[in-house]
């Protein structure tokens, strides 16, 4: 799949469902930078904590979102929760990389931590169970997150048996990724740990849920620019890129403890 492809989205990773033993060393990642776009982590297993050099720090369980803007730089760590890392337990996790325009890249960082009562909340019909907008809108729903792009993000959490019809532009590229249970999608079956691809034709979205089924479904309008990747940061040139390391050498992106 292109850089492009899923734009305004970049990058998505996908921790399928483990059962963590208990440990006194929380598993994580260490102090790294980021430039350039924003990453937005969702919980539907198990608990994360961030800290960043902008002094933002919070935790996330399940069910919530973490919607990091790295924009012109910062120092971050993600850990699971020490808690959480001392029982163990279940843990699913997603984290998403969201590219930003050439003009909000060097914009100033910022943090969203979203929990689960700040969801707009769409009741599918019959009691089919519930679409949670994290961003973006759903027949008229609002989610909560700020994007510097337009876009939308659901996680459809609907029971089996119940369909559900909807829209979303023929412009934006769109993706479900099927976190929990099976789903037919447009009379296709699509399996737990799966990703569809929609084709950017008018797409009018038919799920059909063939076991209890959550659905987190992307989807958002390309930003049309270069784009220069290269290991934390995402850029539109190669000179940005060298300016970015550049500038994580020098100190320039703060100061955080590991
Ligand atoms: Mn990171």
């Amino acid at each position: 799949m292109g850089l492009a492809r899923m734009s305004p989205f970049f990058m998505l990773d996908y921790n399928s469902k483990v059962d963590f033993p208990g440990t006194d060393n929380p598993r994580g990642v260490g102090v790294h930078p980021h430039r350039g776009f924003e990453t937005v982590t969702i919980a539907y297993h198990g608990k994360v904590a961030h800290h960043d050099s902008a002094g933002n720090s919070g935790v996330i369980g399940e069910g919530e979102v973490q919607w990091m803007t790295a924009a012109s730089g910062i120092l971050h760590k993600e850990y699971h929760e020490k808690e959480y890392a001392k029982k163990g337990g279940l843990f699913q996790m997603v984290q998403l990389w969201v590219n930003l325009p050439a003009k909000d890249k060097m914009s100033k960082p910022k943090y969203q931590g979203i929990t689960k009562d700040q969801m707009g909340i769409y009741n599918i019909p019959n009691n089919g169970g519930v679409v949670e907008v994290i961003a973006g809108e759903f027949n008229g729903v609002k989610g909560p997150a700020y994007t510097f792009t337009p876009l939308h993000m659901y996680n459809v959490r609907i029971k089996k048996g119940a369909t559900l019809t909807f829209n979303l532009p023929e412009n934006f590229n769109t993706g479900i990724l099927v976190v929990d249970g099976k789903a037919k999608v447009n009379n296709e079956v699509a399996d737990v740990d799966h990703f569809v691809l929609f084709k950017n034709d008018g797409e009018t979205i038919t799920l059909e849920a063939l076991e209890d089924s959550i659905l987190l479904v992307l989807s958002g309008e390309p930003i049309n620019e270069p784009i220069a990747p290269y290991g934390p940061f995402v850029m539109n040139t190669k000179q940005e890129l060298i300016q970015a390391y550049e500038d994580f050498n020098t100190g320039k992106f703060g100061h955080l403890e590991d």
